[in-house]
Order: C-alpha cells, then sequence, then structure tokens
C-alpha cells in the first residue's frame, strides 16, 4: 500500500497534560496581562527574563532527567507546554533552541561534565544556545560545509563562516557543525559537532536584517578559534548522524504550523466583533473551536476560516502522533526513524502558516502597519514581513518533498 508504514494514529492527551496546559495557560494571561510580555509574530522574540521565569515553572527541559535539571515529564506535557507559548506567541527564544534540539543532543552525545554543565542551566533558562550548521554555499547540503577544525594540543582551531545563525548575537553558545577531516569521497563522515563560546577570542558576529529591519539572524564568522577537546560533542567524525537526528526534532513539533496562529485568533476576533475573547480557557486544544465562532459572519469568510480550522486540526494530530512516539520510546526503546513524518508536518504546516496570512489579507481591506496599535494590523504586518522564512529555515519546502518521495521509493536520504 502506498505510504503503508506511515502512521499518524488517532490520539487523546492524558488528564496531566490537560492539567498543564491549564497551568501554562494561566501563566501566560497573567504575563500579557502584567504586561511582561508582548507577542510579535514571525520570528519568536529574544527575552532572557521571560525563559527564566518559564524555567522557574519547570516547562524547559520538561522530558529530561531530574539528574540534569530536567522534570521527567512527558513528551506530551512537552508538546502542550509548547502549543500554549505558541498560542500567545510568547517570547521563547532564549530556551527554544535549547530545549527543543541542543538539549536533546547533550542527552544523547554529550560527556557527563557537558551534561552537568549545560543541561541545568538550559533547564533554568539562564544558557541560551545557537545553532551553527548553514554557511554561504552549505545550506539544503550540509555535508558541503567548508568551515575546518584542525587538531592542535589540548584541542582544535576553527575557521570558517556561519550564515542566518538565528540569535547568535544574542546567545552564549552554539554548535558548530565543521570538518575535522578532509572531504575523500565519502562526504558524511569527516564532520564534527563542537561546541563554541559565541564570546570566544577570534568569533565575529555581524547582524543580517530582516526586510523590517529587525535583527534575528546573523553571519559568523571564525577564526582560528580555540575549541578544548573537552567541548567537542559525541564523536569525531560523527557530526552528521548526530545533526540528522537533531533535524528530526526540528521539523516536526506545533512551531511549524502554529507561528501564525494568534492571527488566526485576531482575524476571527476581527469578522466577530463582539464575540468572547480569545485564546479559549477550557481544555480543549483552542484550534478545535474556531470554527463554532465564525457565525455572523460572511459565507465566504466562514468558509475560508472553516477550511482553515479543519486544516490546524489535521496537522495538530499528525504532529502528536509524532510526540506520543517519543513519549511511548521513554522506557528503553528507540523511537522509530519519524523523518518521512516529521517533513510531511513541516511541510503542509509551513504552507498551512501562510495561508492564514493569505486569509487574513485578503478578509479584511486595510492597509497593516507593523507599529500600528491594532493587534490584527501589527500581526498581520509582520506575518507579511516574514512570509518567505517557514518554508526555507529548518528545511526548505523542496528537500522536505525529496525526502517524501524517497520515502515512496523505497530509496535513502541523503540531504538534511
Ligand atoms: C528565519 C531563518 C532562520 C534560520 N536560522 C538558522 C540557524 O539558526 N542556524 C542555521 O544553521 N541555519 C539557519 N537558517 C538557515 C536555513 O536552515 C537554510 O536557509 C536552509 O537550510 C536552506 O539553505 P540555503 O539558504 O543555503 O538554500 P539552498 O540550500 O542554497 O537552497 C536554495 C534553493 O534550492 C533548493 N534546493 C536545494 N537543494 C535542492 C535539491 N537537492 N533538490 C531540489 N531543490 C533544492 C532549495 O529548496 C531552495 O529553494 C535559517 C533560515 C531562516 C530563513
Amino acid at each position: 500500500m502506498l505510504f503503508g508504514d506511515v502512521d499518524f494514529s488517532s490520539l487523546e492527551l492524558p488528564a496531566e497534560a490537560q492539567a498543564l496546559r491549564r497551568e501554562v495557560r494561566a501563566f501566560l494571561a497573567d504575563e500579557l496581562e502584567g504586561g511582561r510580555i508582548v507577542p510579535h509574530l514571525g520570528h519568536a522574540q529574544f527575552d532572557r527574563e521571560f525563559s527564566r521565569r518559564v524555567g522557574a515553572r519547570g516547562w524547559i527541559g520538561v522530558t529530561w532527567p531530574k539528574t540534569y535539571g530536567g522534570h521527567e515529564r512527558s513528551y506530551l506535557e512537552r508538546f502542550v507546554v509548547t502549543e500554549e507559548m505558541l498560542a500567545v506567541s510568547a517570547p521563547c527564544a532564549a530556551h527554544w533552541f535549547g530545549d527543543r534540539q541542543t538539549g536533546p543532543s547533550l542527552l544523547r552525545y554529550g560527556t557527563e561534565a557537558q551534561k552537568r554543565r549545560f543541561l541545568p542551566a538550559i533547564a533554568r533558562g539562564e544558557s541560551p544556545f545557537a545553532l551553527g550548521m548553514s554557511e554561504p554555499g552549505s545550506g539544503s547540503d550540509l555535508a558541503s560545509v567548508r568551515t575546518r577544525a584542525v587538531k592542535v594540543e589540548g584541542g582544535w582551531r576553527v575557521s570558517g563562516q556561519k550564515v542566518w545563525t538565528s540569535w547568535a548575537h544574542a546567545a552564549e553558545h552554539f554548535f558548530c557543525l565543521c570538518r575535522t577531516s578532509p572531504d575523500e569521497g565519502e562526504r558524511h563522515s569527516g564532520l564534527s559537532q563542537l561546541i563554541v563560546d559565541l564570546h570566544a577570542p577570534g568569533v565575529t558576529v555581524r547582524p543580517i536584517r530582516f526586510m523590517s529591519g529587525a535583527h534575528h539572524f546573523n553571519e559568523v564568522f571564525l577564526d582560528d578559534v580555540f575549541v578544548p577537546d573537552d567541548m567537542v560533542l559525541g564523536e569525531v567524525g560523527a557530526g552528521w548522524r548526530q545533526v540528522t537526528n537533531e533535524l528530526a526534532l526540528e521539523r516536526s513539533g506545533p512551531e511549524r504550523y502554529m507561528t501564525t496562529f494568534p492571527l488566526l485568533v485576531e482575524l476571527i476576533r476581527r469578522l466577530t466583533a463582539g464575540a468572547r475573547a480569545l485564546p479559549m480557557r477550557d481544555s480543549s486544544p483552542s484550534s478545535f473551536e474556531l470554527a463554532s465562532r465564525t457565525r455572523g459572519i460572511d459565507q465566504r469568510a466562514r468558509e475560508v476560516i472553516g477550511r482553515l480550522a479543519a486544516r490546524l486540526y489535521a496537522l495538530r494530530r499528525m504532529s502528536l502522533a509524532i510526540a506520543f512516539e517519543f513519549a511511548s520510546a521513554t522506557d528503553g526503546r528507540t523511537p522509530r526513524d519519524l523523518g518521512t513524518e516529521a517533513s510531511l508536518v513541516k511541510d503542509l504546516g509551513t504552507f498551512f502558516e501562510r495561508d492564514i496570512t493569505e486569509a487574513a489579507r485578503l478578509l479584511v481591506e486595510l492597509e497593516p502597519r507593523p507599529d500600528s496599535e491594532d493587534t490584527f494590523e501589527r500581526y498581520l504586518a509582520e506575518c507579511i514581513y516574514t512570509m518567505p522564512v517557514g518554508t526555507i529555515r529548518g528545511g526548505t519546502t523542496q528537500v522536505l518533498r525529496t525526502i517524501v518521495a524517497r520515502k515512496l521509493l523505497g530509496a535513502g536520504a541523503s540531504q538534511r
């Protein structure tokens, strides 16, 4: 059967995850009401103080062992935290990468000393990490990275250039994918991951600004930067395998279909002026109620919102199915390889995010301004400015579709 082993089973969240959802919602409502956070859409905001407050609640490193500052809760509880943060576009960038990628990689490949040094600090929201993978000419085809690390006494000397490095100007460290032995035909061997201190001598970080002028990502230049031996992550030469495992985690979460969700909420609020305030406060996921909130608006708008709500429902179940697989693998079982499922979520999810922006643009007649006092108008402007990013970051549409097609055709995948 076509896609016979691609599985998005139907699932229900357990009571503890529902209870956690209520707690996170109450916390976020309080943050918003107190003016401590002001959401912006398009690219998560970096706010160390907010990350500390989230860490203090125990909502970073939710699934990690307590020995390393984690909370030994399930992947489903982590899923719920992520979903609620995205529902109000909370400023999570200071802990997002550490929580989703760096932490799990450290748990899997890190030395005992690395785990003890970094994981508790990440879980407290005090150790922001960035990801140093892409380079000029090496994005989709990561195996072609040219940043080189040369062995010297006590460590490595690293030289090269990274690009599109989100929050490198605000983070403390990044995982740097580099070549530790020459490419002699076998492109995927000879790569390693080093943990680089972004304030070390020889590191220069320069901004690349968004169309709006906002500063989120950077170029990072590494000029003979010394990295001690104890900052090698995992095995020297095994960087490719380590990075591709990280990417499966990067692609399947709610952040791949919910980054414009607050605009959808504001759109409905605008179309149904006078309706009850959103987001909803009961235990059901906010998405499910959207369609029923559209009574009183014109037929065309209702159809558009209805379709978007149905897609959100489907995407959420796909993403949740992957979280369930991770949740059931905590008892020592290795999770199935879910690279294809994750690619499907990201591909469908990022187009869904775009379609929300398009729907808002077409259904409401106005010239959106990013400095508007009106939330809908501001969100719409922010989403339009950053519209291209979703289908590029974390793997482009074409690359994801290649991964899915390879599964369909039964061939192995070799790109990111
Ligand atoms: C907002 C944002 C944040 C980012 N943050 C980070 C970060 O923190 N750290 C980091 O390392 N990187 C980051 N990136 C970089 C991102 O991962 C890369 O942009 C992405 O992997 C694509 O690489 P590229 O830009 O080099 O494009 P290329 O790989 O050069 O691709 C250019 C075009 O060619 C297509 N293409 C490439 N290969 C194939 C193929 N085999 N078959 C068909 N089509 C193909 C692509 O789909 C694309 O349309 C970020 C990017 C964005 C937009």
